[in-house]
């Protein structure tokens, strides 16, 4: 007898699409057959994690029979001192995402509208629909968020935005004085979240100082992240920054221990490499010139990109991606962000980015 399980999920959850990750290294040389794959697919730290935060973890390690500090005190003091807040603001989380999910649950019901850009991240929809949530996405302008649409599109029902600065997988961003004029329209009623996964990337003279708009805003809320430019990613852990007030009823519907001890003394060695945090992010500016001279000397439109990654136009892009697999270069497709002519190339090391250049030229040309 078969059995409708699928038809037994909550309404939203029996739309959702799953996320859709980057193929793993191992994956695709266990396919090949090979060793030497690289992967330039989910915008993670081509250099690593700072040694000192590598040697924290390892310290951490004979620790792990124990449950984690919960509160996350030590972190939660150290990202007050350094980001001149109270520790009280922060909501730790098991990656960014976490604290993604916990804004849904905390603050959507079924049939509440959460309101979000067309290509903006993935996550957004999941964490809407996985509490029957409506999702209300915004056309998008020049491939980024179109503000003052967004604006229209808030009504009675909102509960939630959220806006990513930059935006993955586009690398588009907003600048201060737009994304305070939107601050200043929305109704206070509505929780504004404002993403900032890779905000450490951005060279721009006009990006926002978002932590000093909290105390106007009090419901705006910041996620930060230790997996891109911290090189964590493996180990799960980010934060959302806010009022005290949000950041209580986050904390609500947190479980206890959802951040490891590994992460969260990782973390906090992490905090302090801001060496290996500059080194980083000359490494990324570098790079990204390297990806985009390439490109140009293909002919290939691409969307300027603030982040550690840039989509290219190539065309067919589901076939280059295939193409770029058997060559042993893992690249993001994208069309699930409704962009099937685009990749999304993580900036790597430079011999990645050359190898990777090499690969799709030869695709293109037909070589
Ligand atoms: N926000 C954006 C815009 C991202 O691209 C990502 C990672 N893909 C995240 C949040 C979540 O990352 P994490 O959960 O690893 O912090």
């Amino acid at each position: 007898m078969s059995m409708d399980i699928l038809g037994l999920g909550t309404p939203g959850v029996r739309g959702l699409q799953p996320y859709i990750p980057g193929k793993p290294v191992e994956e695709l040389e266990r396919e090949l057959g090979i060793t030497n794959a690289i992967k330039l697919a989910s915008n993670e730290n081509p250099l690593g994690p700072s040694p000192r935060a590598l040697e924290a973890a390892r310290a951490a390690l004979p620790d792990i029979a124990r449950y984690p500090d919960g509160g996350g005190f030590g972190l939660k003091r150290a990202l007050a001192a350094k980001l001149d807040l109270e520790p009280e603001q922060f909501t730790l989380g098991n990656g960014s995402n976490d604290v993604l999910e916990f804004l849904a649950r905390a603050f959507v019901q079924p049939g509440d509208e959460v309101v979000f850009a067309q290509h903006a991240f993935a996550v957004y929809p999941i964490v809407t629909q996985a509490v029957s949530g409506r999702a209300v996405e915004v056309a998008a302008r020049d491939w980024g968020h179109d503000l003052d649409a967004m604006q229209r599109a808030i009504g009675e029902r909102t509960r939630l935005v959220f806006i990513a600065n930059p935006n993955n997988p586009t690398g588009t961003w907003l600048k201060r004085a737009a994304l305070q004029a939107f601050l200043d329209a929305v109704p206070s009623r509505v929780i504004v979240a404002i993403d900032e996964a890779y905000f450490e990337y951005v060279n721009e003279r006009d990006y926002p100082d978002t932590l000093a708009w909290l105390a106007r805003y009090p419901n705006l809320v910041i996620t930060r992240t230790f997996s891109k430019i911290y090189g964590l990613a493996g180990l799960r852990i980010g934060y959302g920054v806010s009022s005290t007030a949000i950041a209580d009823v986050l904390n609500r519907v947190r479980q206890p221990f959802n951040v490891n001890s590994l992460a969260l003394a990782a973390a906090m060695a992490a905090l302090d490499d801001t060496a290996h945090l500059e080194k980083s992010r000359r490494m990324n500016t570098e790079g990204m010139v390297q990806l985009e001279e390439g490109f140009r000397q293909l002919g290939l439109p691409y969307i300027p990109s603030v982040g550690n990654f840039v989509c290219v136009e190539v065309g067919d892009a589901a076939r280059v991606y295939d193409a770029l697999l058997r060559q042993g270069v893992i690249v993001r497709p994208v069309a699930n962000y409704g962009m099937p002519r685009h990749l999304r190339i993580t900036v790597g090391l430079p011999e990645e980015n050359e190898r990777f250049l090499n690969s799709l030229e030869k695709i293109l040309k037909g070589k």
